[in-house]
């Protein structure tokens, strides 16, 4: 197997609202950032709902 060697300031694992959050500031505040997301989407568990569905 391969060594490939990541260099990256911070490793997020986790593109909920914390995670996009994290790498947000963080990359506003000059890190590198790597986030891995398993799912096919980002957002985590918030999920964009009609506002009439709401209310
Ligand atoms: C059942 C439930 C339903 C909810 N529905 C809503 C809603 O409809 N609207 C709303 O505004 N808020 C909703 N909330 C509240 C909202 O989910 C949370 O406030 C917010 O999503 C928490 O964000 P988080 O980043 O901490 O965690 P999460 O949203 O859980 O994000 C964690 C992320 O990490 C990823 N992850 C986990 N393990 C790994 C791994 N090993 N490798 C890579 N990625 C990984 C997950 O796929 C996920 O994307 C809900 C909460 C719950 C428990």
């Amino acid at each position: 197997m391969k060594n490939d060697v990541v260099t990256t300031d911070v490793v997020i694992v986790g593109g909920g609202l914390a995670g996009l959050a994290a790498a947000c500031y963080l990359a506003r505040g000059g890190a590198s950032v790597q986030l891995y997301e398993k799912s096919a989407r980002l957002g985590g568990r918030r999920r964009p709902r009609p506002l009439m569905a709401i209310i």
